[in-house]
């Protein structure tokens, strides 16, 4: 029997895209933006900060005070917009000593991805002094546009300063790996671990979603059980090799079906969308066979897009994995280890 004292996931947020998904088809949704909480004992972990975070926290329970880490799977504003409430608002959760709280997430890509062959005419990107800042650059730009309150109540009000709490830090990935955000960007790897205190381990891998890049995966063992949360990916073999029999895979998934009705192909600008979504997802029957071989306990869809389809669309990954398949709502609670302790 699960107890809420056991480690769980809460899904903040299971919607994907960068997008307010609206319900015209059922009652209990729509989906707020990708977060998921792993809570473990007093301390909680979150992983991507899609957009409702903060509010979704807050109806869950949880507090800044008690959270020890934040981890970004890869940097599509889908995934980080509510970076900016977590780290603002958040400050008003704390009181008494500052605890230091960890921002992993992507460093500098470095170079910009390639411009697509659809492309009709030259297309320019901006900043092109700073065009594509990792986790660190990102934090305190966004910190830096916040100054004029920030300065405001670090001097009038006596208030702390985020930048004194929340501490962004790019992940290094293994040189061996020779990881390149073009030419090599998800090469076959062992996991590594990014992060160990006295309740987690996180491990991470690289997964496929060009051109983002580095894209990652992020496996948390505790000592009462193991979840994998995927990010962003097409089906990926190094997910297989994090998430092997881990109690909970919580994987992303797409409608394809969705993907050739919103873009069937009319212009150019619909067959890039299309493109982009065919090689940087993944089908409800292709996370179940991703499920399967990686032998999880648990398959849960998370991610889903459209976040406004009926759930049957995402229980076709039952017919890939024999396990349980969850499509949960925002804010259920899953326990890691539910399946082996029954
Ligand atoms: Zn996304
Ligand atoms: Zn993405």
């Amino acid at each position: 029997m699960s107890t809420v004292t056991e480690p769980r996931v809460i899904t903040l947020g299971t919607g994907g895209g960068p997008k307010v998904w609206t319900s015209p088809h059922q009652e209990d949704l729509p989906r707020n933006g990708i977060a998921t909480a792993v809570v473990v004992g007093e301390r909680w972990y979150l992983v991507d900060a899609g957009n409702g975070t903060f509010t979704q926290l807050k109806r869950a329970g949880l507090d800044v005070s008690r959270l020890g880490g934040i981890f970004l799977t890869h940097l599509h504003s889908d995934h980080i917009v509510d970076l900016n409430s977590v780290a603002l608002f958040g400050m008003f959760d704390l009181v008494g000593e500052l605890p230091s709280i960890p921002i992993y997430g992507p460093g500098d890509r470095e170079v910009l991805p390639e411009t697509s062959p659809r492309a009709q005419s030259p297309v320019e990107p901006i900043y092109r002094e700073d065009p594509t800042p990792g986790v660190s650059s990102l934090f305190r730009s966004l910190m830096h546009a916040h100054a004029t309150d920030l300065n405001d109540r670090i001097l009038d009000a006596l208030r702390p300063s985020p930048l004194d709490v929340f501490v962004p830090q790019n992940i290094a990935i293994p040189a061996e790996a020779n990881f390149h955000a073009n030419d090599n960007p998800s090469p076959l790897m062992d996991p590594w671990v990014i992060h160990e205190d006295d309740r987690v381990r996180v491990t991470a891998t690289l997964v496929i979603h060009p051109p983002i890049a580095p894209a990652f995966a992020f496996r948390f063992d505790t000592e009462g059980g193991s979840v994998t949360i995927s990010g962003d990916t097409r089906p990926s073999d190094n997910l297989v090799t994090l998430a092997e029999k881990t109690d909970l895979l919580l994987h992303e998934a797409i409608d394809f079906d969705w993907v050739s009705t919103v873009y069937p192909g009319r212009t150019e600008l619909e067959r890039a969308s299309a493109d982009h979504h065919r090689k940087s997802h993944t089908s409800p029957v292709e996370a179940g066979e991703i499920a399967a071989r990686a032998d999880v306990g648990r398959l849960a869809l998370h991610h889903v897009v459209p976040g406004n389809s009926p759930r049957a669309v995402f229980q076709a990954a039952a017919t890939s994995f024999a396990g349980e398949v969850l499509v949960p709502d925002d804010l259920d609670v899953i326990a890691l280890n539910s399946l082996r302790v029954r």
